[in-house]
């Protein structure tokens, strides 16, 4: 297919290609369960292919990404388990986001976002069941960012007049981003533990928030963190706030627990995963923030 022909499809039907990329992340979020499920437990993702707790493979017709679900009710057809509303979430958060990143880029930007975000939502589940996000999704995220950055420029908003140059300040930014945001979490993570005397943060975090700047740059990286700490903040006021009023535990509080690794009530002193603060936040810079932050750190930089 031509360039012409492409522009054409989407001139007289403007939703097809946003459709495509809806699909394509449905598909994406089928498989980001799987990884979910089986990274952190060092299982294939390739094989065996999905089956049911019973034992059961799952036939293809019933493992088409939100709407078989929807179809059987939640319910396994083989035994009647009842399977988690999260898939179809995991599916559906993925689709809109895949297709969030196709409206607000071009494609081959678009396709880079696809791999952060997609990476994002994985280890947020991760971190949510295990407490843990796997290297694959910090230090193997990082590289990829780096590598990506040097290969698509525009990545970093680098325009494309000299391809050699511009790469080269593309791979910059994202090296900047990575060591700039995994800087300021580990220096962040040191002064917590001298100040509260435990540990406060863990070095998944610093990992992580420098993947996520490999791909936004040091202005991601930070707004990140901050914003991580803001989102963090409002969910455990609400979360602790619903464990007051109800005597019960919030349906969507983080889980915690007490320094020592014992699952616990949310409390002030629980340890709670970041990861998925660090996500949200990150993953809004990519989508949303990406120009307002930059031109408000370049206007704070002229003071100094
Ligand atoms: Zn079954």
């Amino acid at each position: 297919m031509n360039p012409a022909s492409i522009a054409e499809i989407a001139s007289a039907f403007p939703w097809f290609f946003p459709l495509c990329a809806f699909a394509v992340g449905a598909c994406v979020g089928s498989f980001l369960n799987v990884v979910i499920y089986r990274v952190p437990k060092e299982e294939s993702i390739v094989s065996p292919g999905s089956h049911c707790a019973c034992g059961q493979p799952i036939k293809w017709h019933d493992n088409i990404p939100i709407l078989s679900w929807l179809a059987l009710r939640g319910r396994a057809r083989c035994c009647g388990r009842a399977f988690s509303i999260r898939y179809p979430f995991v599916e559906l958060l993925t689709a809109l986001l895949f297709t969030a990143c196709w409206l607000q880029f071009t494609p081959l930007v678009a396709v880079c976002g696809w791999i952060l975000l997609g990476s994002l939502v994985a280890a947020t589940f991760i971190d949510l069941d295990h407490m843990i996000i796997p290297d694959v999704f910090t230090l193997g995220l990082a590289v990829v960012g780096v590598i990506l950055s040097l290969c698509i420029p525009a990545l970093h908003g680098q325009p494309g007049d000299y391809f050699v140059v511009a790469s080269l300040r593309a791979g910059v930014a994202s090296v900047q981003g990575v060591l700039i945001g995994s800087g300021l979490v580990l220096w962040i993570a040191l002064l917590a533990e001298a100040v509260l005397k435990k540990e406060a943060m863990g070095f998944g975090d610093v990992k992580f928030v420098g993947a996520i700047g490999a791909f936004c740059g040091w202005q991601g990286a930070v707004f990140a963190v901050f914003g991580g700490a803001l989102v963090g903040t409002v969910w455990f006021a609400i979360a602790w706030t619903w464990q007051k009023v109800s005597g019960k535990a919030s349906p969507v509080a983080p889980p915690s627990e007490t320094p020592e690794g014992e699952p616990t009530a949310l409390a002030f002193g629980a340890h709670v995963p970041f990861g998925p603060m660090l996500a949200i936040a990150g993953g809004l810079y990519f989508l949303f923030f990406r120009a307002p932050v930059a031109a408000w750190f370049a206007d704070v930089s002229v003071l100094f």
